[in-house]
């Protein structure tokens, strides 16, 4: 098509560069690095969202290039001019406000080369707005008396959504220092913002008044932000200066719900390594929360709860060492900072309640994933992942299956070599930026011999371990053979030979019946085998969770009469259940019914989920299934000698 040729021949010429700028999914390199971001911003009336804005941005040339253009992101706000160095000098805009890539450029006027720094003003104003939407995110918003910036959108193409209110290049490859003087009308309203506050204010006038900050370590752009209200300011003591924003009608119970902080800055400072910034920063806003850098936009309504475990507290904190101090090159690799904030969350509640609360948490994680999230969002990559709905730019699925991924990655590891692998990758990347490759590359030390295959399982492939469970009859032992089954209805879905599987079983020793709990892992094709007395759980136990699906639990074990260490699963002590796999019910028949027995069905990590009790008399006992999904269970007969363990699947089509 020779006419869009033209077109772009004229483009390229236009622009100086044919260097296309990074789109929100693939950092393209460039020819500049942006050294600092010096702003003054004044916002003479709050309510209204307007602003008028004169940002400095400095650029670093990495190559020689003959009359470049500089170009920078600004959405839904008016040029008035553009300077370099100080002379006047032209700008043009690219795409349109639909475009991921919509952007500014300005005309530098001179041939550069590699070291030359550039200093690019530009002098905006208008009404500054959000991603839009049924229920907007990125952008700016005035809500109950505070007017804030959300750094990403959720639905919006472009995803760092800073350029609503800072001419800047709005892409996460490229990080920045930042210093700003924010102009407010009058001495109720005050800012909070990223980084260090400079107290040593120049001097406002009658009706104004300065708010100056500075952030001395590089910064994202999606991760700066201020939020303008008549806050009241909560200091905690720690050796890290902690500061909370509150609307004084809010600072009580806001002072109890942030009153953990502290201690969790001190845990994954042990952890993770040292606290990356000057300060931590938390300030309430309606909507939330985001891990805006040192100054964290938290939800008004958590912080107004009062609820001192704080979960999404610990959350956000830890993204200052995932995302902020390490930042995603581009957003194709956002699980780097929600699969490891939301893991976190674990290790906060292990910190404080300890490792069975640790290990319930990733279980509940791993069982909403596959139960709700993979449902609702579909089933995909943590790397890399659709945005169209039902998915969106941070679905739920990098946060619960990626915290899932991350616990397993220590249980493969174990705790030492994987924290310090996450320091070394934290500290390789600090103030910069990296991929997942970073990652595997950090976790080799750790993961060993199965780094490739873990990542190419969990992170680049899709889908989760479905398992059958076969309990058959080796001489006097039971033998237990666990199969995945998943690529019979999903044959992309690879085999996961890096599977750690926490199984407890009973087998016969010296001083009599042992119970194990170990994590175990499968063959090159997916089997793990081995013999015992009885099986006990699987993905259950004292050790770890993982992303796995039990299916089907079935016995091929003869009956064994009095052999009392010797547990037959699905025909012992004249219980047998029909029809296995169930629907809707199914019925305990037993040879034996002089008297009542209680009758639960448990889960395979042991959970129980029903309870009822079947009467003298009632050899065919009706049990409802109708509240359970498919998967394997065991029906657990109580009242005899010992308990008796049924096997039950339940199958419905769907
Ligand atoms: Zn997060």
């Amino acid at each position: 098509m020779i006419t869009n040729r033209i077109v772009l021949i004229f483009l390229a010429a236009c622009i100086g560069v044919s260097a296309q700028i990074s789109t929100p999914t693939l950092f393209q390199p460039q020819i500049f690095d942006v050294q600092h971001y010096d702003a003054t911003i004044a916002f003479p009336d709050p309510a209204a969202r307007t602003i008028i804005a004169d940002v400095s941005i400095v650029v670093r040339w990495t190559s020689a290039a003959p009359v470049p253009t500089f170009p920078f992101h600004l959405r839904g706000l008016l040029i008035d001019s553009v300077f370099v160095n100080g002379a006047p000098s032209t700008v043009a805009t690219f795409g349109v406000d639909a475009s991921d890539t919509m952007h500014h450029r300005v005309t530098i006027g001179r041939n550069v080369v590699a070291g030359n720094l550039d200093t690019i003003r530009v002098f905006y104003h208008g009404t500054m707005t959000n991603e839009g939407g049924t229920r907007p995110w990125g952008g700016v918003h005035f809500q109950d008396s505070v007017l804030y910036a959300m750094g990403v959108g959720f639905k919006n193409v472009y995803v760092s959504s800073t350029q609503h209110w800072l001419a800047c290049y709005d892409h996460p490859s490229d990080k920045a220092t930042f210093s700003a003087q924010f102009v407010v009308p009058n001495t109720i309203w005050v800012v909070a913002s990223v980084g260090k506050e400079i107290t040593n204010r120049p001097p406002g006038t009658l009706d104004s008044t300065i708010y100056r900050w500075s952030e001395d370590h590089p910064t994202a752009t999606y991760l700066l932000t201020f939020a303008v209200a008549p806050y009241k300011k909560i200091e905690l003591p720690s050796d890290v200066p902690h500061v909370f924003y509150t609307l004084a009608r809010d600072s009580a119970k806001s002072a109890k719900s942030y009153s953990r902080v502290p201690h969790m800055t001190t845990l994954f400072a042990n952890t993770y390594g040292a606290y990356p910034f000057d300060k931590v920063g938390f300030c309430n806003t309606v909507e939330g929360s985001m891990e805006h850098q040192s100054m964290i936009s938290f939800k008004l309504s958590i912080a107004q709860s009062g609820e001192t475990q704080n979960r999404t507290a610990a959350h956000e904190l830890a993204h200052q060492w995932f995302g902020d101090c390490v930042s995603p090159v581009d957003y194709r690799y956002a699980w780097l900072t929600e699969s490891f904030a939301t893991y976190s969350e674990s290790v906060w509640l292990e910190e404080i309640l300890g490792f069975s609360v640790y290990l319930k948490s990733i279980s509940e994680t791993a069982t909403a994933y596959i139960k709700q999230v993979s449902k609702s969002e579909g089933v995909f990559a943590l790397e890399d992942f659709p945005r169209q709905a039902p998915s969106s730019n941070y679905p739920q699925t990098i946060y619960g299956k990626g915290a899932v991924v991350v616990a397993m990655m220590r249980a493969i590891a174990g705790d030492e070599p994987f924290t310090q692998a996450l320091q070394g990758y934290i500290q390789s990347h600090r103030y910069a930026t990296a991929a997942t490759i970073d990652m595997k590359n950090a976790m080799r030390s750790a993961l060993g011999a199965k780094t490739d295959r873990f990542f190419d399982e969990w992170v680049t492939g899709i889908g989760w371990p479905q398992l059958n469970i076969n309990i058959g009859q080796d001489g006097s032992d039971a033998k237990i053979t666990i199969h995945q089954v998943q690529q019979n209805l999903h044959p992309t879905w690879p085999i996961f030979t890096s599977l750690p599987l926490n199984v407890v079983y009973t087998r016969n020793g010296f001083a009599g019946i042992d119970t194990l709990d170990v994590v175990m892992y499968c063959d090159s094709t997916g089997l793990i085998e081995f013999n015992c007395t009885e099986l006990l759980s699987v993905n259950a136990g004292a050790r770890c969770r993982s992303l796995v699906e039990t299916m089907r639990t079935t016995s091929t074990m003869d009956f064994f009469e009095g052999n009392t260490t010797l547990v037959n699963p699905s025909l012992r002590a004249g219980f047998a259940l029909a029809p296995n796999p169930a629907n809707d019910s199914i019925t305990l028949v037993r040879s034996d019914a002089r008297s009542s027995i209680i009758v639960r069905i448990v889960d395979m990590q042991g959970s129980t989920l029903h309870t009822q009790t079947c009467g003298a008399n009632e050899s065919n006992c009706l049990i409802s299934t109708r509240s359970l999904s498919n998967g394997a269970y065991n029906i657990i007969v109580d009242g005899g000698k010992t308990p008796v363990r049924l096997p039950l699947n339940i199958t419905r089509g769907e």
